[in-house]
């Protein structure tokens, strides 16, 4: 037997979602019925929200409901300290260590040539233009993750920037090698920042 109309369609939008088969997406879309109106409302308004309101900072390019964002209308930070991750959950990671006081700039990716993805599909120009207008003075923390592209990404950042006179570093090795830094401890990536090396 079918499951009304309803039920499937919200059974097949669950089912669009990463990780979610069609056992788990039929789970939810009858607990979602059996529940009260207010759930319902609630995650409809909230999935309306994160598309109405979440935009990108124009300055640093991390996820944010005001532009720009908290981190970079905060003047207590050091502005010549960036330091550069691949992905939103990066600088939370390193935001939760509380031991760096600079500020971001988000790539929205890594280099990977395998997958096409060069420095035109990533947020580079914007790096380079922001640098520019805050000097020489600026030291560049390259914190893409440990893998592969994490270290293309570093590699490309440091031929490009250090020519022009940019001090670059880069996490120390203490995270787990491959590591995606979304899922490292706070306290080991406070240490390789604390002794982050010259690239
Ligand atoms: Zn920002």
């Amino acid at each position: 037997m079918a499951h009304p109309g309803p039920i499937a369609r919200l059974i097949e939008q669950f089912q669009k979602l990463p990780g979610i088969g069609e056992k788990t997406a039929t789970r939810l879309a009858y607990h979602v019925l059996k529940s009260a109106p207010v759930l319902a409302q609630g995650l409809a308004e909230a999935i309306r929200r994160v598309k109405e309101e979440v935009v990108l900072c124009r300055s640093c390019w991390n996820l944010t409901d005001a532009d720009p964002c908290a981190i970079c209308r905060d003047d207590r930070r050091d502005p010549l300290q960036i330091c550069v991750v691949e992905e939103p959950p990066d600088l939370l990671a390193i935001e939760r260590t509380g031991k760096f006081r600079g500020h971001f700039h988000v790539l929205h990716g890594a280099l990977s040539p395998l997958d096409g993805i060069g420095p035109d599909d990533l947020h580079f120009g914007e790096l380079l233009d922001r640098l520019e207008k805050l000097g020489k003075k600026c030291e560049v923390i390259v914190a893409t993750n440990l893998n592969a592209d994490g270290e293309a990404t570093a590699l490309y950042l440091a031929r490009i920037l250090k020519p022009i006179g940019y001090r670059v570093t880069r996490l120390a090795q203490g995270i787990p090698t491959g590591g995606d830094l979304e899922y490292v401890d706070p306290l080991s990536i406070a240490k390789s920042l604390e002794n982050r090396r010259e690239l």
